[in-house]
């Protein structure tokens, strides 16, 4: 079984990649100080161990990725996360995005299309600080949310999405943000949804990204 190790050369490394992070432009502290508190590197390959920290992203199983750092940071700030915010995240991949909202203090719950990938969650490696009351994995369609959670705080989809899900749009709570990566061309433009209390929304419109697609369905 692997032993889950975080020594002073990850915790140095791990500095030196918020620095960074902080220099490309992320300036919310608290995305920052929970980035610096999760190892990246217990969620990639134990042989990845050296370039975990690197500003960039990785394959994982099933042919998914785990987002580089920056996108990570830069969904994260956008989201606005407080503490006990019920955040919905469709994309569990790696489970790092998820443990980092979890860090911040909101309350996720993580919905993961691949069963392989889905099955590998039972064996979360920091389960004893993020217990289920903090961070809960689903296998499922995101296309579908989160029914019998709903409503959601936040929203993050963390797959290229070919255009916003109604059934998103009706689970996130009057006042609530919904970050979420829309498919151009090749990129994928980053867009903000505020709800506001009358149920009318607001798009703001960031920056391109690439990311792995948002597909219907379960995998098996
Ligand atoms: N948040 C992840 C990023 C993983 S990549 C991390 O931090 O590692 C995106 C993930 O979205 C992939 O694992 C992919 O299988 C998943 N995905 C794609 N379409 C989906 C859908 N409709 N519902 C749920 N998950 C989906």
């Amino acid at each position: 079984m692997r032993v889950y190790e975080d020594n002073y050369r990850h915790k140095g490394l791990r500095k030196k990649l918020i620095e960074s992070l902080r220099e490309k432009g992320i300036t919310d502290e608290h995305v920052l100080e929970a980035m610096n508190k999760v190892p990246r590197h217990y969620f990639l390959d134990s042989a990845l161990d050296d370039i975990a920290y690197e500003d960039r992203a990785f394959s994982i199983e099933e042919n998914q990725t785990i987002s580089q750092p920056y996108t990570v940071a830069f969904q994260t700030q956008l989201l606005k996360v407080k503490p006990n915010d019920k955040v919905l995240e469709i994309g569990t991949g790696s489970m790092y995005q998820g443990t980092v909202l979890a860090a911040m203090g909101a309350r996720v719950l993580s919905v993961e299309r691949h069963k392989k990938l889905y099955m590998k969650t039972k064996q979360f490696m920091l389960k004893k600080e993020y217990p289920e009351s903090k961070i809960k994995f689903f296998n499922g369609d995101g296309f579908n949310g989160l029914l019998q959670f709903e409503p959601f705080d936040k929203i993050i989809i963390t797959c290229g999405a070919p255009f916003i899900p109604p059934k998103l749009i009706e689970q996130l709570k009057p006042g609530g943000i919904m970050v979420i990566p829309l498919a151009e061309d090749v990129h994928h433009k980053m867009l903000r949804i505020t709800k506001n209390m009358d149920g009318t929304l607001v798009e703001e419109t960031f920056d391109d990204f690439s990311f792995v697609p948002m597909l219907p369905g379960i995998n098996k």
